[in-house]
């Protein structure tokens, strides 16, 4: 049967197996979402396996942070930890008497056998190796007579057939490792926990797992799997093996000071799941077209091994914000209201000003200048929207404009009066026909009769007291007549005083 046969014959299993030693960092989250989407192309089953046989370095917490994390993307399981499955347990710790069962048979064949040497003697055939200047191999001291394996020792596996291996991966192609990749493994440690190398093949077995999906810092112990599953007499799984993380710099794998934080740091951001899932989906894949926003559907729908990178990708954040800000316009408006609402800091949710009609005049304002919600935050620091809420302070002198051409002598009476017509002509105009457009059709004329920078710098300062805003047609469409009118009088006073 050639490939593709077996793989229309099979159905499509794919896993996410974590070791809950810490938070999930984007790596991980990207390799679920090749798992699961390959899965659900397929119309097959994505299992979440929890690896936790390595108790020293178990940090507590991780497991529902995985889960929190996976979800908050939108990757969900058919089986797993908290939900079950017909192959549960699905946490390693709780399927020891798996590991054990295989483990029995493999010493019935003759292939595992327990390894009676103390630390110090390990240590004394190591040292001999390196005075020889050769490698050390385990394989040189197999025990002739091993002790009948009761659990208190290491069990490891008898590699009887070194050779060189050759296997072939979905995104690399044909792999080749040398004789000296392999060595007489350990299956089971002293403390009862299987290995790694071991449990994942067993359990990868018993839950009829058919691609194994994962970065490729596991291709140099591939040998040692081939190793095994032979003496399992078990058919080799899928290899695909996915392009690691870059830094920005491209040039080494992403580490946590380049971003590889936790995934939920950047939902703290205000990173929307849609964008991060977007952001994470072509690190290390690209479509066939050229398009660069795509939804959770959209890529299971042309999700496609082929198509993964066979190098590795690099993590850029200024991509991830252009995304974001690309999702974020495709939010409905009240999407777009609740969100700039949610970063506004306390501070400004409090005050009485803040009512559904500014927030609803501010938001396209705010989301025009911001990537993420953090953004807002800052901009709220930094009294950007402030204004919006409450009277600005200022000194008088700001309200000039830097290439004023209003002469000195007279300079605080001239711009009271121009103010003052300006609020004459706003009075004019409908309360409902307050609008930007025009407002400014209203007092353009007089704008360039005067000379612009003077009447519109005064006003956008006296209607918002800072250098940078939008402009005063738009403020003064948001903070409506009255307020409007309000602020210029309260400028004229300032100016006359
Ligand atoms: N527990 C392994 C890890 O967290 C999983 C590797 C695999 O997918 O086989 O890296």
């Amino acid at each position: 049967m050639n490939r593709n046969m077996k793989k229309l014959s099979k159905k499509i299993v794919t896993r996410f197996a974590p070791s809950p030693t810490g938070y999930l960092h984007i790596g991980g989250v990207r390799t679920a979402l090749y798992a699961w989407a390959y899965a659900k192309k397929n119309n097959g089953t994505f299992i979440l396996r929890i690896e936790d046989t390595d108790k020293e370095r178990e940090v507590e917490g991780s497991i529902s942070h995985i889960i929190e994390s996976l979800k908050w993307i939108g990757i969900n399981w058919d089986e797993g930890p908290d939900i079950g499955g017909p192959n549960a347990p699905y946490k390693q710790s709780e399927r020891l008497d798996s590991y054990k069962k295989y483990a029995q048979i493999l010493i019935e064949k003759g292939l595992a056998y327990a390894d009676p040497y103390t630390q110090e003697e390990l240590e004394s055939f190591r040292k001999k190796a390196d005075e020889e200047k050769r490698p050390f191999l385990y394989r040189d001291h197999r025990p002739e007579n091993p002790p009948v394996w009761d659990g208190s020792q290491p069990l490891r596996l008898k590699i009887v057939d070194i050779k060189q291996s050759e296997w072939f991966d979905e995104v690399r192609g044909k792999l080749t490792a040398g004789e000296e990749a392999l060595d007489d493994f350990i299956l089971i440690k002293s403390d009862g926990y299987p290995t790694y190398n071991f449990c994942h093949i067993v359990d990868d077995l018993e839950m009829s797992v058919t691609h194994i999906v994962r970065t490729d810092e596991f291709i140099s112990s591939t040998p040692k799997f081939l190793a095994l599953y032979d003496a399992l007499g078990i058919e080799r799984p899928y290899f695909v093996t996915l392009p690691p993380i870059m830094a920005p710099d491209g040039k080494k794998k992403l580490g946590k000071r380049d971003g590889a934080k936790d995934v939920l740091d950047y939902k703290k951001e205000g990173y929307l799941p849609s964008a991060m899932f977007n952001f994470l989906a072509y690190i290390g894949w690209s479509p066939e077209d050229n398009r660069e926003i795509i939804t959770p559907e959209e890529f299971i729908g042309i999700f496609d091994l082929a198509r993964i990178h066979k190098s590795g990708g690099g993590f850029n954040i200024d991509k991830l914000d252009w995304i974001n800000r690309e999702h974020l316009k495709k939010l409905s408006y009240e999407e777009q209201e609740e969100y700039v609402f949610k970063y506004l800091p306390d501070s400004l949710k409090k005050l009485p000003t803040l009512t559904n009609s500014i927030i609803h005049s501010i938001t396209p304002i705010v989301m025009e200048r911001i990537s993420k919600g953090e953004d807002i935050v800052k901009m709220a620091e930094d009294g950007e929207l402030a204004y919006f809420f409450e009277k600005p302070i200022y000194d008088k002198e700001s309200l000039f404009f830097k290439s004023s051409k209003i002469s000195e002598s007279d300079k605080y009476k001239t711009l009271s009066s121009y103010l003052e017509h300006a609020v004459f002509i706003l009075t004019e105009i409908d309360e409902r026909s307050f609008l930007k457009e025009n407002i400014k059709e209203k007092l353009w004329s007089y704008a360039e009769e005067i000379g612009r920078g003077d009447i519109l710098w005064p006003m956008r300062y006296a209607l918002s007291g800072l250098d940078k805003s939008p402009d005063p047609f738009t403020l003064a469409e948001i903070l409506g007549k009255s307020e409007t009118i309000s602020r210029l009088n309260t400028a004229i006073e300032l100016l006359i005083k």
